[in-house]
């Protein structure tokens, strides 16, 4: 029997495993399909909510908590695996908003001040990792730390007896647990009964081939966002669009990110766009993040829910779920 059976092995899923797994337990992890193909492989990798005033308590206790930790587990993986996952505080300029009442009140009780910027306010604090790279390394990672990985095994339903979970049924053989996480993403309500439903709302992206330097910070404004990577390559996102399951990504929302990026730096006018993908943000009809016990089940976790924010907040997210868990 498995202490402790994680469904999903995005960025939730791999960190939740992790955290377990430091905190003693025998940690099996199941994917669907490979681990870390989706929503966290997708996403920018912006380590802070883009307007934290419009989110709730609990995601920017969870945002907050993460973001302090961030930079040094970061340097913990890289240290332990020998993948860097590209930690890095370029600071992010926000050109909209942040002067809005609501903003500055918030800012203010949050005691987190910004640099004037000729072009709006600069957040010297906030930080990006290259999620695709954090994911390969956390892979790595947690198998090295005992964590087993089974792919292409989808959960199908709890496996309940006397009333009680004793296991998921899965799409390959049934497989035992004394605690049950569910990290499974978009696709959570595809196979849970959950109260508050859990849509997938896609987002998509392209990256530019530009000169190093060509932008030095994260740039947000009007909700679109240029991610300036290390080697000079830039994120620019992202769409929001309510569609089900369709990974379709089309010309007219490429053309609306270039010429979002274009907009506000003229240089990049002939920057080629070398990739445009699209991914599945795990979002709850509430907008809440689902963080706890699953229902009445007592060994039932959910850890997902996390929408725009899931890779920001994931450490944090993993620590209190690993908390309930060995403390109950
Ligand atoms: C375009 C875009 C930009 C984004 N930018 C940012 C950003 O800058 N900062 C930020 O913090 N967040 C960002 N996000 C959001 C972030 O990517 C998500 O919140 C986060 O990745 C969710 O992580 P997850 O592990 O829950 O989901 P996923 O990464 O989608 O992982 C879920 C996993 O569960 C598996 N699974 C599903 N169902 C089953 C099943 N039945 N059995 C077994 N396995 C199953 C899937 O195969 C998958 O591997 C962005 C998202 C998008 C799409």
């Amino acid at each position: 029997m498995s202490d402790c059976l994680v469904i999903g092995g995005g960025i939730i899923g791999m960190m939740t495993a992790r955290s377990l797994s430091l905190a003693g337990a025998k940690v099996t992890l199941l994917d669907q399909q490979q681990c870390a193909l989706e929503s966290s492989w997708a996403g920018g990798g912006i380590i802070s909510p883009l307007y934290p005033w419009r989110y709730d308590k609990l995601i920017n206790e969870l945002s907050s908590a993460s973001q302090a930790v961030y930079g040094q587990l970061c340097a913990q993986i890289f240290e332990d695996t020998g993948l860097d996952p590209e930690y890095l505080k370029s600071g992010l300029l926000m050109m909209d908003e942040f002067g809005t009442p609501k903003a500055s009140a918030w800012l203010k009780t949050h005691h987190l001040n910004y640099e004037n910027h000729p072009r709006g306010a600069l957040f010297t604090q906030i930080a990006q990792v290259r999620n695709p790279r954090l994911l390969k390394a956390l892979k790595v990672d947690i198998i090295n730390k005992g964590v087993v990985i089974i792919e292409q095994t989808k959960a199908e339903q709890l496996l309940i007896k006397a009333g009680q979970v004793i296991g998921v049924k899965t799409n390959q053989q049934d497989y035992l647990a004394d605690h049950i996480v569910v990290c499974s993403g978009a696709w959570s309500s595809q196979w849970l009964k959950l109260k508050d439903e859990i849509l997938p709302i896609k987002g998509q992206m392209i990256v530019l081939k530009a000169e190093p330097s060509a932008v030095s910070h994260i740039v947000l404004d009007q909700g679109r966002y240029i991610i300036p990577r290390k080697d000079g390559r830039l994120l620019v996102g992202s769409s929001m669009q309510n569609v089900g399951f369709d990974r379709s990504t089309d010309q007219q929302t490429r053309q609306s990110l270039q010429d979002f990026a274009v907009s506000r730096f003229s240089q990049l006018a002939k920057a080629k766009v070398e990739h445009h993908w699209s991914g599945f943000r795990p979002a709850s009809r509430s907008g809440k993040v689902m963080l706890g016990r699953f229902g009445k089940f007592e060994n039932v976790y959910l850890n997902t829910g996390h929408f725009r924010n899931g890779l920001n907040m994931a450490p944090e997210s993993a620590k209190r779920i690993t908390q309930l868990i060995i403390h109950q």
